[in-house]
Parts: structure tokens; C-alpha cells; sequence
């Protein structure tokens, strides 16, 4: 399949091991990616972290950067002031960001073994460093809406959730998808002199106008398109097309790559089938081609989807332009 746009692309969702950073290096070339936010992976693994960001420096240079992502296995009191200065530590020492999993409103609980709210108080020293440091926090919270409905053929991901049935939170004990987003929004809200990114279209590309109104209310949220083509490319194309257009400076690409033991429920794939994931996004957002098979299909709902075609300005802000803006030093 073609590669359209004349632009390098900066990829703002991507996970991968140190020992796989020679990997990334030949997935960069094989797809004009001119630089990758890697989100998380150390502290999920125990990897320890100066040793990781000398090996990702040797190979990667300034092409990826890294956000660490806090400890939620220290919740003794003043948890949040510990996770403030470790970030600290961690952007001296090379870090451009910080990555929330979302785990955090869903499974983290504190001492008294409660969930951990993403708006929980306890967490703003947290928050408030990011902003202080001038570093974005890529926010993962809550996950597709179906994941939340009762798990049934009925279900739209119900071939998904075959595959990975812990993906499910349907059950009791679980917040439901709203009130995870009421959590993260309030907590934008109490910083607004922090950068949030919502990973996944903000987890409600079901629902663009939802998204749309989260965009309008908070100035300093914006959200990344990683593993959600196929959701906003349910809607109709001029629909999507026109929430594309009008925030055009707030949307960031990006895909979800895993590279590496980062999350077991998943298979390496190689630079081929990588290479073929990353072309099916192109002709999504810069062409009007329909019926079109998006990255992840069909598992995640048998849809086909119809291109987009932004213009070129459009696609030089979501492609590079807006992650150039919101991580700090960025040299791509
Ligand atoms: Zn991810």
C-alpha cells in the first residue's frame, strides 16, 4: 500500500523494551518515522531506568524519548509527593513526559484497599509537577465502551474480548466508562497548567461529540488516534473529518506499537507486519478511499472504514507539528 504524505511522522504511542530498540530503529526507517514517545515500559517490567535510557540513547539518539510511568505499588501516605519527585528524577535524567496505564481508576487501590480514583486528591502533587516541569502526562483511562457492556455476542468487541477476556470490566467491582472519564476530566480540569494527553481519542471515539466538548471545555487536554482507527472511522467520514478540522492543533498520531515483553497477552509481530499496520493508516487520514481495512481489523468489529482526507497542513500537525509543540525539546 502507498505512503502518501511527504512528511516524517512522529508515532506518540509506542511501547518497547530496551532489547528491542534496534527493532524500533528498523521500523523507523521502514516507515519514515521520524521519532516515537516510548510510554511506560521500564517501570511495568522492573527495567531499571539509567541503564535503559543510556541503551535507548545509543541506539535511537533524540528519535525516541521516554515517559516513565509512576509506582502505584508504594501507596503508604504521601504516595503522590514520592511519585512527584521520582518524576523529577526521571526528567533530569532524560524523561520527556509522564504515562498513566489505566490501571489507575480501575485496579490501583490504596492502603485501606480502595481504588484509586484518577481525580483522587492524593495523586495532584503528581499532576502539578508534570505541569511545573513542562512535561505532557499521556493518560490512558478507561478502555472502549464495549469492554464495560456485558460480554455476549451482542458485544461489538465480542471477538476481542474472546482473546483477551482480562480486558473485560463489565463485572461487578468496577467503575463503569463514564464515571472513569467524569474522574479524568476533573482532574484536568483542577491543573490547567498541565498537558494532558488522552491516549485512545480520550477512550470515547464511540462518541466524537463527547470527545468534542472535553476539547472545547479543557484547553490544556488533547488526545493521541493510537489503536482507535477503526472506532472513529465507525462514524461517518465527513463527521470525522470535520472533528479532524476543527482540532486540527489538539490531536497527536499515534498506534500503540508493543515491541518486547512489555504486556504478555501479546505476540511480537515483525518490521513486515508492523510496516503493513502502519500503511493502513495512511490512506485513512489522507485519502477519500472507502470501504477501507483499518489498522486492527477486524478484530476489533467487523467495519470497514471510509478515508478522511485531511489536507496537508492538517496532516503535518497531527503527523509531527502538535508533538513538536507539546514535548519539551523534542528534536525531530
Ligand atoms: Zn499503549
Amino acid at each position: 500500500m502507498r505512503a502518501i504524505h511527504t512528511y516524517p511522522v512522529f508515532d506518540v504511542h509506542v511501547h518497547f523494551t530496551p532489547d528491542r530498540a534496534q527493532a524500533m530503529a528498523e521500523i523507523m526507517k521502514a516507515n519514515n518515522l521520524c521519532g516515537v514517545a516510548n510510554l511506560g515500559v521500564l517501570e511495568r517490567r522492573g527495567i531499571p531506568f539509567d541503564e535503559a535510557m543510556r541503551a535507548f540513547r545509543d541506539v535511537l539518539g533524540e528519535r525516541a524519548v521516554y515517559f516513565p510511568s509512576p509506582d502505584f505499588r508504594d501507596i503508604a501516605p504521601g504516595f503522590g509527593e514520592r511519585m512527584a519527585q521520582e518524576l523529577e528524577r526521571k526528567v533530569d535524567g532524560g524523561a520527556r513526559g509522564l504515562k498513566i496505564f489505566k490501571d489507575l481508576g480501575l485496579r490501583h487501590k490504596d492502603a485501606d484497599g480502595n481504588l484509586i480514583t484518577v481525580d483522587d486528591v492524593r495523586l495532584d502533587p503528581l499532576w502539578a509537577k508534570a505541569g511545573e516541569l513542562g512535561v505532557p502526562v499521556l493518560i490512558h483511562v478507561a478502555d472502549p465502551v464495549a469492554f464495560f457492556k456485558p460480554l455476549n455476542e451482542a458485544n461489538e468487541r465480542w471477538d476481542e474480548l474472546q482473546l483477551h477476556p482480562d480486558w473485560h470490566f463489565g463485572a461487578p467491582g468496577f467503575p463503569d466508562h463514564d464515571t472513569l472519564l467524569a474522574q479524568r476530566n476533573r482532574a484536568i480540569e483542577r491543573h490547567p497548567g498541565t498537558t494532558f494527553i488522552g491516549a485512545h481519542l480520550g477512550n470515547y471515539p464511540e462518541d466524537l461529540t463527547y470527545v468534542d466538548r472535553c476539547l472545547d471545555r479543557y484547553p490544556n487536554f488533547y488526545v493521541d488516534t493510537s489503536a482507535r482507527v477503526g472506532e472513529v472511522g465507525h462514524h461517518p467520514a465527513e463527521e470525522a473529518r470535520a472533528f479532524f478540522l476543527k482540532h486540527q492543533d489538539r490531536i497527536l498520531f499515534g498506534t500503540d506499537l508493543v515491541l518486547g515483553a512489555v504486556d504478555e497477552t501479546r505476540t511480537e509481530p515483525n518490521v513486515e507486519r508492523i510496516t503493513h499496520t502502519y500503511d493502513l493508516h495512511w490512506p485513512y487520514f489522507e485519502t477519500d478511499e472507502q470501504q477501507l481495512e483499518y489498522p486492527g481489523y477486524p478484530v476489533q468489529g467487523r467495519w470497514k472504514v471510509d478515508g478522511i482526507d485531511l489536507p496537508d497542513d492538517v496532516l503535518e500537525k497531527l503527523y509531527v507539528g502538535n508533538a513538536r509543540r507539546l514535548i519539551p525539546g523534542l528534536q525531530v
